[in-house]
């Protein structure tokens, strides 16, 4: 099956027909991007059986499970351990003379928070300021089911450097909707709660997992945006980011970016992946043949995830922190799909987190050159890190994925060792 092999746009196109989707739905601020076709949606389009192969395999070896981790895990010390400096590509911008007049990409800090927050969203802030955005100066979104505070807002603006847009998002894109059964979310939740999943009977937990699958790149004011940098109250940020991460994201062809990887609660996920076989099945023309489906399934390390799953590895990146390009989101494969997923409630019955819905739909239906690993950007989210060994880094050890036994739970070299190219896995 060709999907297997790393064959480039070129050579699938003289193969298979073409599909273009149409992206003339969504809208940007920028008239230039309006124009843009995005290249994510042009191309072969292949049969339902192959993409059912692809996506039923869980992988084989001759090594158990636990070995799997040990071996795995040495090679992220390997790959952890090499020293990195820039990214190697020819069109990195750094931090201009003047920031005043510095042109920048369409692209903005986005965070959604509560109120009683404000001091570990500050805590944040700071760090993001220290390595990059006071080289930069990009603005910030600040979201909130709720009315931020004069007192909220007054103390951020202390901190940032760029332009502030406090914004609450409308109830209808944050409670659940009407046709969610509640007697069937009450019996879900509490079956998941029982199997001590975490946050299974937090409401407000279900609808913020929703809104960050299917809400916030539609949100009015993110709508003048195409790239976003996604961050949470509390994480650290360790290393000089000396280059324009969101120009990079436009000139590298990038549309997403994340720094670690791990498996998911196997219990929350159990439906998320036969409904989107289903989709699928309706649309095998939106699936990408250069998708990352080796990764979705691979079991190896963790066969009782994908068991659980009826096929999914439960592999995900960590969205706590990402950069990525909106249009994706806003795309006919992507916004088709979610919907699809939404109107099975699962996002209340079951408690399907955001990173797992972001990182099917990118790897079925983006092209996996397109996803990168900013392994440069050295990041904590409790209890996981992602420090590089760089000289831009400082309050981390290099390579130390998490203080707790919990090396098991990395996913980062399936990623590497399924996805990445050469030219990925060189470029820094
Ligand atoms: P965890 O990282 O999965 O443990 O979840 P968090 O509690 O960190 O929540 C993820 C993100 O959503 C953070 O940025 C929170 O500030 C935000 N968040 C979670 N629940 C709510 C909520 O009910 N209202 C608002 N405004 N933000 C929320
Ligand atoms: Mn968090």
């Amino acid at each position: 099956a060709f999907i297997g092999v790393h064959s480039d746009f070129s050579t699938l196109s003289s193969q298979f027909r073409f599909k273009f989707i149409s992206s003339g739905d969504h809208k940007t601020s920028n008239e230039h991007e309006n124009t843009q076709v995005d290249r994510n949606e042009i191309h072969p389009v292949i049969s339902w059986e192959k993409i059912k192969e692809k996506l039923t395999f869980t992988g084989t070896s001759e090594l158990s499970a636990k070995q799997i981790v040990k071996k795995n895990y040495i090679q992220l010390g390997e790959i952890m351990g090499k020293p990195i400096d820039l990214p190697k590509v020819d069109n990195l911008v750094g931090p201009p003379e003047n920031a005043e007049k510095y042109e920048r990409a369409n692209g903005t800090l986005m965070i959604l928070t509560r109120n009683r927050d404000a001091g570990a969203v500050v805590y944040t802030v700071k760090q993001i300021e220290e390595h990059f955005n006071k080289k930069f100066h990009y603005p910030y979104v600040f979201l909130n089911e709720e009315k931020f505070t004069e007192r909220f807002k007054s103390r951020i603006k202390n901190y940032v450097s760029g332009e502030c847009y406090f914004e609450q998002v409308a109830p209808e894109d944050w409670v659940q909707p009407e046709f969610i059964d509640k007697n069937k979310q009450n019996v879900g939740m509490l079956k998941l709660a029982r199997e001590n999943v975490a946050y299974a009977r937090k409401l407000s937990y279900h609808n913020m997992c929703r809104y960050y699958s299917r809400g916030f790149y539609n949100h009015p004011r993110m709508k003048q945006f195409r790239y976003y940098w996604r961050f949470e109250p509390g994480t650290d940020y360790f290393c000089d980011i000396d280059y324009d991460v969101f120009k990079f994201m436009q000139d590298s062809d990038k549309t997403y970016g994340f720094t670690i990887s791990i498996y998911d609660i196997r219990q929350s996920l159990r439906n998320i992946w036969p409904d989107t076989l289903e989709f699928v099945e309706k649309h095998p023309e939106y699936v990408n043949p250069n998708g990352a489906m080796s990764w979705l399934t691979n079991s190896l390390q963790k066969p009782e995830n994908a068991e659980e799953t009826d096929g999914y590895s439960t592999c995900h990146f960590w969205s706590n922190f990402e950069i990525a390009d909106m249009n994706f989101f806003r795309s006919k494969p992507y916004s088709e799909w979610v919907e699809y997923l939404d109107k099975t409630g699962g996002f209340y019955y079951e408690r399907w987190g955001d990173a797992p819905v972001h990182t099917i739909g990118l790897s079925l239906f983006a092209d996996r050159k397109r996803i990168h690993w900013f392994r440069d950007i050295g990041y904590k989210h409790v209890p996981y890190t992602n420090c590089p060994n760089s000289e831009k880094c400082s309050r981390c050890t290099p390579g130390k994925f998490t203080y707790m036994n919990l090396w098991s739970e990395n996913c980062l070299t399936n990623w590497w060792n399924l996805e990445m190219d050469d030219e990925q896995k060189s470029l820094y």
